[in-house]
């Protein structure tokens, strides 16, 4: 997964006309910039790329997708569906904006349950919140029809499979907004970084402004520029984009590169007794960043992550215990450890989080194991890899 695996001389050539004009913010100065605009212009190849009309890049992940909440009107006592497995930013989006993360089960796609989904629908539900983990996506179809029908919003976080479609359209594309990171060790970075995309220009118009202390960007005087609405500061920096623009250029080989190394990983595991492969929804295709696989028990699982580690196969993750992607070890969200007073509605809610019962998503994550596909390997290293992973799942169980 990694794009840093691969920083070359675009990246460099990228990085350095930003350097030559000394320009590194964004907007502005358009005397100094000789027509350098790195932001805007991965903003346009972006929309591109994912056949969406508009792209807004802001800091981060974590702040595109407090952006996309605030810009669809997300606030203060409104629940936000997001699963039980993902990255902490899930819940720190949502309450950046006020709002109550309302925690779902996940099932064998590793996504949301759509029918988990359903049973979590409040009059206070706002937003359903799909995160496509480890390149592979959320029912889409079955969370668009619950939306429909509720009249709720759909964000995905695109995150970790940019790249990945599904029914021919691109992640992140499908929702009434996408967000993709560029954080350092996703698909394609910007060292650090995130992207927005939405067909919606209501959507847009709003994100721009409110990751810019609201800033119409009318004219081209800054300091005379109209603030229509409060904002925040979520600007992406030059430096920043010219990178990311390097590795957006360079997006479908890293694809092509992943999707032949995680084949070689997996048709070396298949037949495995007692391995099966994470369920990828209808119509929908990976971006192939991590090969996925559940084991026949935890015990089992848990003794294959361990005999992996023990023979040298790195970046192998086992979620079920990790501090930052699963539920059963977020207690700074369940108990409540915040630095300041967190509103009311999110108060009462939060014990419903942490008293509800994930058993369903217990299920799955304690017999998956999860393998990161780096693109920077050695073909040779990759079968070698690929044949020791086999051995070694073998003697382990
Ligand atoms: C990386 C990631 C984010 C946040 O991105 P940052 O750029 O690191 O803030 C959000 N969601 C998921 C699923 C991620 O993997």
């Amino acid at each position: 997964m990694p794009g840093f695996e691969l920083f070359g001389d675009l990246e460099r050539a990228s990085v350095n006309e930003v350097l030559d004009t000394g320009v590194l913010m964004r907007y502005g100065f358009d005397g100094m910039r000789k027509d350098r605009w790195k932001a805007l212009e991965l903003e346009q190849k972006l929309a591109t790329r994912m056949q969406t009309q508009y792209a807004h890049l802001t800091s981060s992940g974590t702040s595109a997708l407090t952006v996309a909440l605030a810009c669809m009107g997300i606030g203060a006592g409104d629940e936000v569906i997001m699963p039980t497995f993902t990255f902490v930013a899930s819940f720190e989006s949502i309450l950046a904006v006020g709002a109550v993360p309302i925690l779902v089960d996940i099932d064998e796609t590793l996504t949301l349950n759509p029918e988990a989904v359903q049973n979590a629908i409040t009059p206070k539900t706002k937003a359903i919140m799909p995160v496509h983990m480890c390149g592979s996506m959320a029912d889409l179809d079955a969370l668009k029809a619950i939306c429909e029908e509720n009249n709720l919003l759909l964000l995905e976080d695109a995150c970790q499979a940019i790249g990945g479609t599904y029914k021919g359209q691109p992640l992140g594309s499908i929702g009434d907004a996408g967000c993709f990171s560029f954080d350092y060790v996703k698909t394609i970075t910007c060292g650090e970084g995130g992207g927005l995309i939405t067909s919606s220009k209501d959507i847009y118009e709003r994100a721009h402004m409110y990751s810019d202390h609201g800033h119409d960007h009318i004219g081209k005087d800054r300091g005379a520029e109209a603030h229509p609405f409060l904002g925040y500061n979520f600007r992406i920096s030059e430096l920043n984009a010219a990178v990311g623009l390097a590795q957006l250029a360079r997006l479908d080989d890293f694809l092509a590169i992943q999707e032949n190394h995680y084949g070689i990983l997996r048709s070396a595991l298949e037949g495995i007794e007692g391995l099966s492969f994470r369920k990828v929804p209808d119509g929908g295709v990976e971006n192939y960043s991590f090969l996925n696989f559940f084991m026949a028990s935890e015990t089992q699982a848990k003794k294959v992550h361990a005999a992996l580690s023990a023979v040298g196969i790195d970046a192998c993750f086992y979620w079920y215990d990790n501090n930052w992607h699963y539920y059963r070890k977020w207690q700074h969200l369940l108990q409540e450890q915040s630095l300041f007073k967190l509103p009311e509605e999110v108060r009462l809610r939060m014990k419903d989080n942490s008293e509800n019962d994930f058993s369903l998503s217990d299920q799955w994550m304690g017999r998956n194991i999860s393998c990161l596909v780096k693109i920077g390997w050695e073909a040779e290293a990759v079968h070698q890899r690929a044949q020791l992973m086999r051995s070694t799942i073998q003697a382990a169980i």
